[in-house]
Formats: C-alpha cells, structure tokens, sequence
C-alpha cells in the first residue's frame, strides 16, 4: 500500500489519538485459533459485528493489521447522522419505497445503537446532540428544502427547517443561506467510542489480536485466514477493512475508491466565543457535493473538516490551508492557530450506497461508507451477527443493493474519479 507510511503518521497526529488512551493493549496473533467467526479489521463495522456475534453465543476473533481503530474510526469527524452518504432516491429507484422507509428506519436505530453502547459499557465518549445541514446558497436552499419535504411526507423526518432570517440564531457565519436541524444525530470523540467498543467486545468474550494483518484467505466450510505469525479457521468470515482489504478481496477493491478527507483541530477557543459560533453546540455540514463539516469539541476547541484527494498523497499545507478554510467560515477565527492536522481514507462507492454482502456463503463484507459510517457501521455489525444467527432478512435489504465497480481498473479509476469530481466542485460553486 504505498499510502500506509503518510496514513499511519496522519493516524498518530490525530486530536483524537492524543485526547484518548489506549488503557487496553492486545498481543499479536502467534498460534493457530479456531471459532466460530473470523473478523477483519478492528474498526467500528468490525467491533460492533463482534459484540453482536459474542452475544449471541458465537466464539468471535477479531484480527486488526495496525491497532483497533487505527483506520477511520478512530480518525473520522465524529458526526453520527441520520440517513445514508447517498439520497433516499436511490434507494427508492433500486428497492422501492417500502424498503427505503425500512432502510431509513434502520439508519436511526444506528443512532439508537450508540447510545445504548454507551450506556451498557460505560463508554464515556463526549456525545452532543444535534446536527446543522446547511446550504450555500439559494439553489442549494431550494434543493434542501425539496429533500426536506420529501423525507417529511414519506419518512416522518423530525428535522426542523430554519429560514435566512432564523439562520444567525443558529450559526455565527456569513456562508450560508438556511439549513436543517436535527436533534436525533450529534456527534462524539470517535477513538474513544472505538476503543470503549474493544474493550466491550473483550469484556464479552471476543478475543483480538492487533499487528495481525490477514495475509491470505482460503475460503471452504472452514475458511482459514493467516497472518504472519499465526492461522485461524473459522466457520465465518467477516471482511470489514474499509480501503485497506485490497488483495484479500479482489472482487470488492474495485467497487470502491480510497478518497483522502483532512481534518484540523484549533487550539482552545475561549468558551464564550466558541459558544456564540454554534450556539447550540451542533455537528454542522454544508450540503456541497465536496462538503465541509465541523464541529466544537467538548474541551473547547474548533474541529474543522474538508478537501479530498483523491491520489492517496496527503495535500501539501495542509493545516495552513485548512485554516483558512475555517477562517472563511469563521472570521472570528481568523487568528485562532490549528493544533492537529491529520486525515484519513473513505471508501466510497460510485453510488455512495452502503455495499454490504456475501462472498459464496459464509464470508461476509461491509463497505462503501461513503464517508458516512459513523453510526451505520454499528447497525451493519448486528445485521451481519443477525444474519449469521439465520435472520438474514434486514442484511439481505441492504445485499439487494446493486453495485458498479469504478471505471478505469485499478490504475484509472482514480483519473476518472477526478474529472466527475472536478465537474461537481464547479456545481458546488454555483
Ligand atoms: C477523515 C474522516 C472523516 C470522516 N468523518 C465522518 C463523519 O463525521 N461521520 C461519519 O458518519 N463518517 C465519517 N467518516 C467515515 C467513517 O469513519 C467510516 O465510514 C467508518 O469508520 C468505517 O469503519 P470501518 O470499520 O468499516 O473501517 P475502519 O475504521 O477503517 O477499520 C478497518 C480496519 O481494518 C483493518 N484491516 C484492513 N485490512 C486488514 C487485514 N488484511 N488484516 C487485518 N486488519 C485489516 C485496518 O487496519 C482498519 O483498522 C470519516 C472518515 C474519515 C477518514
């Protein structure tokens, strides 16, 4: 993976990696283990699948190359929101609107799902309430709106609509025009809510061993996964390693495409001036296909995330241009320094509907977040420990979606990502 280096330094220079600690450490695979599942990956879709699994009497390993939540769980904005990374629409346009409502349904039991974590384990994770989605400009506004109404009447959405007038109540900033509050989706410190969820998933028995990238996978009755020091054989496989899998799953690679996303942390902001930016204290994104999200942390401190790449190379400047992005939000923080600097990869699929499904029958995946995994990655584990229990009814809902791979292969398809991408940051600026 040529990006590993630059991504395993943008995962060490996190806020989050130093505002949380790593109290439980997991050894290395070194022996030959059997159980019932094998899990891929130590991010949230794999915790959360493994806890799940551990409670309903299966024997559960979770094999993470790096350490748990190194990938972008433990890196990502910390905006657990409603609702897809893609429109309902395509939801509706593939599965009809009765699966829609039952796909929506389930993307605010994701956000129940938290909670009810937090609550069980004890994970202490700074949770806020309340999200911002915010328009631009006036055609943005008039889109919102037309997406508000829609999920209104046909999903019951509780959002409240604020008008230009209402808006400086809401937000302190010149760029937008009007917006959307919801009180159901909010935002946490993402590695502490990944690592409460490993502690959790050892407390019920799972057994995870990190620095224990799986190296090859042999599929059969009883699949074998091997690492460098180590085998396990398993009667399930789940794959959850978001853009990291590769070779492992060369049927999935090209479904979707590593998209670099950069966040910053200012230094403290005097409480009373960050107050009056947010006043309500909400995660907030404008609606721009290339989006903008951002939010205060419980110690006081602006987090501000943008840009992409899409070469898997980290952007040159980057806490000096993010600055200046927040500042063009935020004038009044146009001296406010920037603290932490890092990033981290999405894995996004041509439709940005989640793709979630089976390789033959006993291995499973979870991919194609879009960018939007914080809270659904939770309800994507139980679906897959549903699933393997025998009610495979809700995962076959989302497996029913279909996918594209990206055009180009492996070498172009970044190329071609990059000049859809240019034509929608044209739209964006509109
Ligand atoms: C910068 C950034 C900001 C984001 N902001 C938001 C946000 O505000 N709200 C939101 O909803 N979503 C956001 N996301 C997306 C969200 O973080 C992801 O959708 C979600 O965390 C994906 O979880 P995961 O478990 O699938 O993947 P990951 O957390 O990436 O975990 C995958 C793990 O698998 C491991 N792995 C891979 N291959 C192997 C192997 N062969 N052997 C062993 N282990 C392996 C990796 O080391 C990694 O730790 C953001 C993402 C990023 C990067």
């Amino acid at each position: 993976m040529s990006f590993l280096r630059t991504d395993d330094e943008l995962a060490r220079h996190s806020y989050y990696n130093a505002t949380a600690s790593r109290t439980h450490g997991f050894g290395t695979l070194r022996s030959s283990v059997d159980c019932d599942v094998a899990v891929v990956g130590g991010g949230l879709a794999g915790l959360s699948a493994a806890i799940e699994l551990a409670d309903r009497g299966y024997s559960v390993v979770v094999l993470e190359a790096q350490q748990v939540g190194w990938g972008a769980s433990g890196r990502n904005g910390g905006q657990a929101l409603a609702g897809l990374a893609c429109d309902q629409s395509v939801i509706e346009k593939q599965l009809g609107m009765e699966a829609a409502r039952r796909v929506w349904a389930m993307t605010l039991e994701a956000l129940d799902l938290i909670q009810q974590r937090c609550e069980r384990f004890s994970i202490d994770c700074d949770w806020q309430p309340g999200y911002l989605s915010l328009a631009t400009n006036a055609r943005k506004a008039q889109e919102l709106r037309a997406s508000h109404s829609h999920l209104q009447a046909h999903y019951g959405d509780t959002s409240t609509w604020i008008n230009a007038q209402e808006l400086p109540k809401w937000i302190a900033s010149p760029r937008f025009h009007s917006g959307l509050y919801d009180a159901r989706s909010g935002h946490l410190h993402p590695l502490k809510y990944s690592l409460g969820l490993a502690r959790a998933a050892a407390s019920v028995g799972v057994r995870i061993f990190e620095k224990s990238a799986v190296i090859a996978l042999t599929q059969g009755p009883t699949a074998k996964l091997k690492t460098a020091h180590g085998e396990v054989r398993a009667s399930h496989v789940l794959l959850a390693g978001n853009v990291y899998l590769q070779n492992l799953a060369p049927t999935l690679s090209p479904r979707i495409m590593p998209v670099g996303t950069y966040i910053v942390a200012s230094e403290p902001i005097e409480p009373a001036v960050l107050h009056s930016l947010i006043p309500t204290r909400s995660a907030v994104c404008d609606t721009n296909f290339v989006l903008d999200y951002f939010r205060p942390t419980a110690d006081h401190r602006m987090l501000y995330g943008g840009r992409v790449s899409y070469s898997t190379a980290t952007p040159r400047n980057l806490s000096a241009s993010m600055q200046k992005r927040m500042a063009c939000t935020f004038p009044q923080l146009a001296d406010t320094q920037v603290e932490f600097a890092w990033g981290g990869f999405v894995d996004i699929s041509m439709n940005r509907a989640p793709d979630f499904g089976r390789i033959g029958t006993n291995v499973y995946y979870l991919q194609g977040f879009s960018g939007h995994g914080l809270a659904l990655t939770g309800l994507a584990g139980k679906l897959v420990a549903e699933a393997i229990a025998g009610s495979a009814e809700r995962f076959d809902l989302f497996a029913k979606l279909r996918h594209r791979s990206f055009p180009g292969g492996a070498l172009l398809r970044t190329p071609a990502l990059m000049l859809g991408m240019a034509y929608y940051r044209l739209r964006d600026m509109l």
